[in-house]
């Protein structure tokens, strides 16, 4: 590989240097990408407004040297999700995903996961710049988000064998595993935790609905709040990294206090 034309999202952006800029992107074809951009800060013209955070742009990078960083030579807007920048709890919500993306996308990927996960972040910021989001939304967002970068939870069999947990009492939730344990499997474990059914099926929802759709979703209450407990557990164990646009983004979109 030598020279690619591509899309790219604009993860993180730093200064190098007096006049150079390194940049993290999302490629679809690639994953996380780190390129520089050579005398981005010294030429008003050559990259003008296009660098930003949340850019979705079209872009020319040189990959011929794979010791060192490859080299921004292109870059043009294709939408820079101005609606982003405008109202905290997007802003903040928008950070979490970049970072997360950051953090965990796969870099030189299978192209076809590559591929899902470039088109799922866009939807998403889409998503989030078109609506004011709220703790539901953000959570099912980040649920979303898991699910894109390889990390689906389980909510309707048993990962342990299989089974589909009969009955309507809670099931119990194995984090370290990845989802629902049923009665059985539970008894031969200490300490696991029980979710609520209709918790559980709202987040099976949230996994399979278009993501057009989420919002459509009903989610409120002590089943929003068992949600977010039991997604922050799952975060905790799998991300295994806590990220620094949590802590903004818990003051901007709060968990109500149990009651
Ligand atoms: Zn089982």
């Amino acid at each position: 590989m030598t020279s690619i034309r591509t899309e790219a999202l604009i993860l993180r952006s730093v200064d190098f240097g007096e006049s150079d800029r390194i940049l993290h992107l999302l490629v679809p074809e690639i994953g996380r990408l780190p390129v520089i951009a050579k005398g981005a800060r010294r030429s008003v013209r050559r990259f003008s407004g296009t660098l930003d955070l949340f850019n979705h742009v079209k872009i020319q990078v040189d990959l011929r040297r794979p010791t060192v960083l490859a080299r921004l030579d292109q870059a043009s807007l294709i939408d820079p999700f101005i609606a982003m920048r405008s109202e905290t709890a997007r802003f903040g919500l928008g950070c979490y995903l970049l970072e997360l993306f950051d953090r965990l996308a796969p870099e030189r990927g299978v192209r076809a996961d590559t591929q899902r996960l470039f088109s799922f972040a866009l939807g998403a910021l889409r998503m989030v710049s078109e609506r004011a989001p709220d703790l539901r939304l953000r959570t099912l967002i980040e649920l979303r988000a898991l699910d894109a970068l390889g990390l689906r939870p389980e909510f309707s069999r048993c990962v342990r064998c299989g089974s589909t947990p009969a009955g309507r009492s809670p099931v119990g939730f194995h984090v370290a595993d990845g989802g629902v344990v049923c009665d059985r499997c539970c008894a031969r474990l200490d300490g696991i935790p029980r979710v609520q059914r209709g918790t559980l099926r709202a987040l099976e929802q949230g996994l399979c609905l278009d993501l057009e759709r989420l919002d459509r979703l009903v989610m409120d209450g002590p089943l929003l709040e068992e949600a977010r407990q039991l997604l922050g557990r799952f975060q905790r164990f799998h991300l295994g990294v806590e990220l620094r646009s949590r802590s903004f983004l818990d003051r901007v979109l709060r968990s109500p206090a149990p009651g």
